[in-house]
Order: C-alpha cells, then structure tokens, then sequence
C-alpha cells in the first residue's frame, strides 16, 4: 500500500465518506443555526507610520511643499522621497524641495466614476514627472482645466493646491494639475 497509516485508517482518498468521519456533518444553513456565534464590535483605535520619508512627504504637502531626496551616489533626486536608493542599494542622502510644476508623462481619460457608472464629463488621471526631480521621477495624479483635445503627453503642468485650511496631509491636498499658463515657468 506505500500510504501513511493515519491516511489509511480515516480511509484516505476514493475510501473518503462522510459515514467514515466521527462526529455530526453540518450544512451550511446549520452551520448558522447551530454553532455559537457572537457579534462584537470592538472599539479598536490604531495608528500607523507612513515611515520616514512618506511621512515627512506628507507633512510637507500640508505647507503646500513637495520634498524629494538626494542620492549622493548615482547623483539622483528621488521623487516621491525614499530613505534607500533602488539602484545604489544605499541609504539616501538629503532632502530637498522639488518645484509643484511638471510634465504630463501618460494619461488616460475616463468616461466612468469610481462606482463603474457613466459620466458626461471625463476624469483625466495619468502621472506626471516633476520639475526639480532625475527624468521619470513623479506621482500618479489628477489633471483638471484640460480636454480630451488638449491633454497630450508632454504638456507642462502645475499643482492646484487646496487652501491651506483645508490641507490634511495627503497627495490630494493638490486637487489636480493644470496646465502652465502663459508666461508662467
Ligand atoms: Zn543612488
């Protein structure tokens, strides 16, 4: 037979019925009906870090600031910061302000809400790569006072902020990035 003699004594494989089990079967209907169960609603109160360079990242965009870090080795300016350099494999080197304008890196253009239903006036999100940061480096946003016609990749951009009142700390206390003005750099 070659098996474990456990597997052979509960009747292992094809010998496997229910009538070789001990105990009661339960369907599933009762399972509700006959097993204990209890409805609890804990009043849990938690708290978590962001780490260092998210959480410094996102008290920066409460002041209306984007903060990025240095790498001293490969001569990088990480956007969103990072304390570890992917490429380097070493610990980042300074922190340093990168500006709130940028360049539309892809988009896309979306005709459904978040709840799958369809909407007159499309949602424009893509990621934009930002000024002051190495090539490529940026986050994934909002793009607002734009059409389908005028956004394209490329297209320089800056960060409309909400008032400072109203900032918590998140990457939408920028509302959405619209496109430079005339004579705006
Ligand atoms: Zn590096």
């Amino acid at each position: 037979m070659g098996r474990p003699h456990a597997v052979q004594r509960r009747g292992g494989d094809a010998r496997m019925t229910p009538e070789k089990w001990p105990g009661v079967e339960l369907s599933a209907k009762e399972f509700y009906e006959k097993v204990t169960s209890v409805k609890f609603r804990p009043e849990a109160k938690f708290a978590w870090s962001a780490g260092e360079a998210m959480s410094r990242f996102l008290a920066e965009l409460q002041d209306g600031r984007l903060i990025a870090r240095t790498c001293r080795t490969c001569k990088r300016i990480l956007f969103p910061p990072r304390m570890f350099c992917e490429e380097c494999f070493r610990p980042t080197s300074e922190w340093v302000y990168v500006k709130d304008t940028g360049t539309i890196e892809t988009y896309s253009i979306s005709y459904l809400d978040l709840d799958a239903r369809r909407i007159e006036e499309p949602i424009y999100v893509g990621v934009v790569s930002v000024d002051g940061a190495s090539p490529k480096m940026g986050m994934m946003h909002y793009f607002g006072e734009v059409t389908p016609e005028t956004i394209k990749i490329g297209l320089r951009v800056k960060a409309v902020w909400e008032p400072p009142e109203k900032r918590v700390g998140s990457v939408r206390d920028i509302r959405y990035w619209r496109p430079l003005r005339e004579g705006e750099r």
